[in-house]
Formats: C-alpha cells, sequence, structure tokens
C-alpha cells in the first residue's frame, strides 16, 4: 500500500496552473526523487505535501490519511531546504535542540534526542561550535540534524545539496543514501541533477511544466523513457 499517496494535485497560483493534474504514490521507506527543470513545478509540489501551500483540488494523504486541510504542524513531515538558515548565535546542539525547547520537552530529553541524531550524523564532536565554526557540509549536517530529531514519517528535501561545491555534493549524497537505508524513513527529494536523482531514488517522477512526464523505477526512466523530453532530460542513450 502506497504511504504517501498524491492524486490529481492542482494547484493555481490566481490565474497560472503551476502543478497541472498530478499522481504519485511512493510506499513506506521509499526514496521518491522528483526532478525536472528549474521553473516546473517541484517546490510547489513538495510545499503542498508539506502543507506550507494549500492547493487548489485533488488531495494528499500519508498513512492511509487524507491530510489536505492538515496544518504542517499535524502532518508528521520535516523538510530541509536548500538555504538552511542556521541561527547564529547558537551552538550546534542549540540548533537542533531550538523546535524541541520550544516545545517544551526537558533538558535531558533534548540532551538524549541531539546525542542520537548527531551520532548518526557524525556531528557529535561539533555539538558545541557556532554556525561559523562549521564548513558547508557541516551546516548542511546540522541543518539535517534540525529535521531528523523531529523523528518525522516523511522526510521532504528541497535541493538540499546545491548550495555545495561538487566534490562535497558528492560526499553529502552518500550520506544520505547511507542514513535513508539506516532509518528506512520515507523521502520526498527534489533536485534538478540527473545523478544525484539516478544514485539515490527508488522510485523518480520526471516533471515539466506542471506535468508529470514519467513516473518509475531509475532504470525504467533510463532506459525506457516515454518520451523525448525524459530521454533528454535523463541523458538516455539514444
Ligand atoms: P521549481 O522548484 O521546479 O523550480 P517552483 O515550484 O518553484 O519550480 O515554481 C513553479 C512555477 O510556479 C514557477 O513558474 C513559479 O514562478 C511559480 N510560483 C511558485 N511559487 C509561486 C507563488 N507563491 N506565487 C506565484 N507563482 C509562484
Ligand atoms: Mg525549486
Amino acid at each position: 500500500m502506497a504511504f504517501l499517496k498524491i492524486d490529481n494535485l492542482r494547484k493555481s497560483f490566481g490565474k497560472v496552473d503551476v502543478l497541472k493534474g498530478i499522481d504519485l504514490e511512493i510506499e513506506e521507506g521509499g526514496f521518491l526523487v522528483l526532478v525536472g527543470p528549474s521553473g516546473c513545478g517541484k517546490s510547489t509540489l513538495l510545499n503542498t505535501i508539506a502543507g506550507l501551500e494549500a492547493i487548489t483540488s485533488g488531495s494528499i494523504s500519508i498513512n492511509g490519511k487524507v491530510v489536505n486541510d492538515l496544518h504542517p504542524s499535524q502532518r508528521d513531515i520535516a523538510m530541509v531546504f536548500q538555504s538552511y538558515a542556521l541561527y547564529p548565535n547558537m551552538t550546534v546542539a542549540e540548533n537542533i535542540g531550538f523546535g524541541m525547547e520550544i516545545r517544551g520537552i526537558a533538558k535531558a530529553e533534548r540532551d538524549a534526542a541531539i546525542a542520537k541524531v548527531a551520532e548518526t550524523l557524525q556531528i557529535g564532536a561539533l555539538l558545541n561550535r557556532k554556525p561559523s565554526q562549521l564548513s558547508g557540509g557541516q551546516r548542511q549536517r546540522v541543518a539535517m540534524g534540525r529535521a531528523l530529531v523531529r523523528d518525522p514519517m516523511v522526510f521532504l528535501f528541497d535541493e538540499p545539496l546545491s548550495n555545495l561545491d561538487a566534490k562535497l555534493r558528492v560526499d553529502m549524497r552518500t550520506e544520505i543514501k547511507r542514513l535513508h537505508q539506516r532509518m528506512g524513513t520515507t523521502i520526498v527529494y527534489v533536485t534538478h541533477d540527473q545523478i544525484e536523482a539516478m544514485t539515490l531514488a527508488t522510485k523518480i517522477a520526471v516533471l515539466k511544466d506542471g506535468v508529470l512526464q514519467q513516473f518509475g523505477t531509475p532504470a525504467e526512466i533510463y532506459n525506457r523513457p516515454n518520451n523525448l523530453f525524459v530521454a533528454d532530460f535523463m541523458g538516455s542513450p539514444s
């Protein structure tokens, strides 16, 4: 059974139709990558799943429950953005624990959760540093820690690596893959990078102008593209 299911999802901003009837689903523990050119609607789709944007019509369900009208905080989802602003005056531990602190979780419990996440992300030695004392990759790891500590049912990533240099991007890609294998969380991941899509995904959705062009495994998409756009975009052999 699909864990995250999207049915005939439409989203318009005023008169502009951005998502034109998207159907997608991903099983529990799956890694769905949304790929497509800039402006095709990837972030909008992710934002509707997170509840940051209201949908125009259609439906989104998570774990069998329709979430269309639920506030982001009620969706059991955590999101990692491209620009992962950390609080500059807080240490790494404080950055990771801040969300729990404002929800009134006691310090001992916060510290235990922070330690666990730090171990997973291998940032235990950095917990007392300020963001200015971290490399780009370390900062991105802290941003992931903030999402991870919430132990969400679904993780959403919006081009989390696009601000990093090429070498680091490859390292972090490996890290995200390892994290997914270890934790088994369901992930929806946006990128415009075809290689990133091919290496991370269990399923790929290729979007163009708010229309789903193809949905399938990386091998299906690459070897049997539905149309010229998909073939060209994914660099399939011709
Ligand atoms: P992508 O993430 O694939 O680059 P987006 O989802 O950000 O694309 O944007 C898809 C289209 O929707 C773009 O044409 C963009 O200008 C438009 N759009 C996104 N957000 C808004 C908004 N809040 N108001 C109006 N138009 C928007
Ligand atoms: Mg985007």
